[in-house]
């Protein structure tokens, strides 16, 4: 297929402070704990991947960082980065769950085929649909006068999309918010509300009504993530658009989502259904059901960013945009070379061959939790 070959694979740990403590309804998240996969050729040619899982949501650093370096890679060296499918299908039966893990490595098989043909991951998926997207800013921190301050400087610069986390302090606190954000930015301001699974399914579609006087435009995950059946039933009888995450991770659960009719969106991640093109499925099944989707992301640097727009732009529609804001505003640091790219509240899908992006080498050494394992 290619003249190419995996000759290695290095694998970094990282961990990158935040800004601000963001809370949510699973919990608090204080930085970017990540793993960095490279991916080299024997031709000289680097393939860069992410793995970015959140522990209350889909596993560890850890566990993605022992994946890569014992289990995957056995099966990865000699062989033909740009056979992706054939690798994921080997990673898959190797590999059970692990999805941030595998996302990592798919990610970096595609800038490798990106990189050998000449053509972006966006390409390669089947094409672009659009060149840029909006930028929604999670509002999550428990401090909301900072908050207050970040939207402010964000909306000068152009974002007009912002995600209030909710169900971490109390309905008061996010009526609260809700109703200050619209007093403020009136229609304009593109509100959304995300639970994160904060709310008891007995009193869920209370809660929601309460809220639904600010029109948000969607309202995210409300129960925990097994609770398929109380999401569906809130997305049946509340008139505002009911959006899936945690609950949606792969094609088979998208499946059943749409069978039981659980959402009218769902959140489509990269780390969740573990690689682009198996998100590409889950954005299919969505589709032939008329279910919308989203751009949603983990805590992620630019790198996982950057595969994250090649998969938005690849999709036939996207109306509510994305969240690919870490990198840019919550990260005290980046990884990338050059800032990934957000301009006027749009986040720009990245030029050039694969990812389009490239990884500064003093970053990894800089935020490495451990030397790098390979
Ligand atoms: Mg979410």
């Amino acid at each position: 297929m290619s003249d190419h070959k995996i000759a290695g694979l290095r694998v970094h740990r990282l961990l990158i402070p935040g800004k601000a403590v963001h809370s949510h309804g699973i919990g608090d998240v204080a930085g970017i704990h990540t793993v960095i996969l490279e991916l080299i050729t024997d031709t000289g040619l680097t393939g860069w991947g992410e793995g970015s899982p959140w522990p209350a949501f889909t596993g560890t650093a850890e566990a993605t960082a022992a994946a890569l370096h014992v289990y995957l890679r056995p099966h990865l060296i000699g062989q033909d980065p740009v056979q992706v499918e054939p690798l994921m299908k080997t990673a898959e039966a190797a590999l059970v769950g692990h999805p941030e893990a595998k996302a990592a490595l798919e990610m970096a098989l595609l800038d490798l085929a990106g990189k050998i043909s000449g053509l972006s991951v966006s390409a390669l998926v089947g094409g672009r649909m659009r060149e840029d997207m909006g930028l929604s800013f999670s509002v999550a921190n428990p401090d909301f006068g900072k908050d207050l301050e970040d939207v402010a400087a964000m909306w000068a610069e152009g974002v007009r999309i912002f995600k209030i986390k909710t169900g971490f302090a109390g309905h008061g606190f996010d009526v609260m918010r809700l109703e200050k954000l619209r007093e403020i930015y009136g229609a304009e301001a593109d509100l959304r509300v995300d639970y994160n699974q904060g709310l008891p399914a007995y009193d869920a579609v209370r809660c929601i009504r309460d809220l639904e006087a600010f029109r948000p435009t969607f309202v995210e995950q409300p129960v925990k993530m097994h609770e398929r059946e109380a999401l569906a039933h809130i997305a049946h009888v509340i008139d505002t658009p009911i959006m899936a995450d945690e609950s949606v991770f792969d094609a088979k659960q998208a499946l059943y989502g749409v069978q039981i009719r659980m959402a009218d969106i769902f959140s489509l991640k990269v780390m969740k259904s573990g690689g682009i093109r198996r998100a590409l499925e889950v954005g299919a099944i969505a589709r032939a059901a008329g279910i919308e989707v989203y751009g949603g992301c983990m805590f992620e640097t630019g790198l996982a960013h950057a595969a994250g727009a090649h998969l938005m732009a690849a999709l036939p529609e996207l109306r509510l945009d994305c969240e690919f804001y870490m990198a840019t505003y919550y990260a005290a640091e980046d990884i990338l070379t050059e800032p990934f790219p957000v301009r006027n509240g749009r986040v720009h899908v990245p030029k050039g061959p694969g990812l389009g992006v490239a990884v500064d080498p003093a970053m990894l050494a800089k935020y490495a939790v451990e030397p790098a394992l390979g």
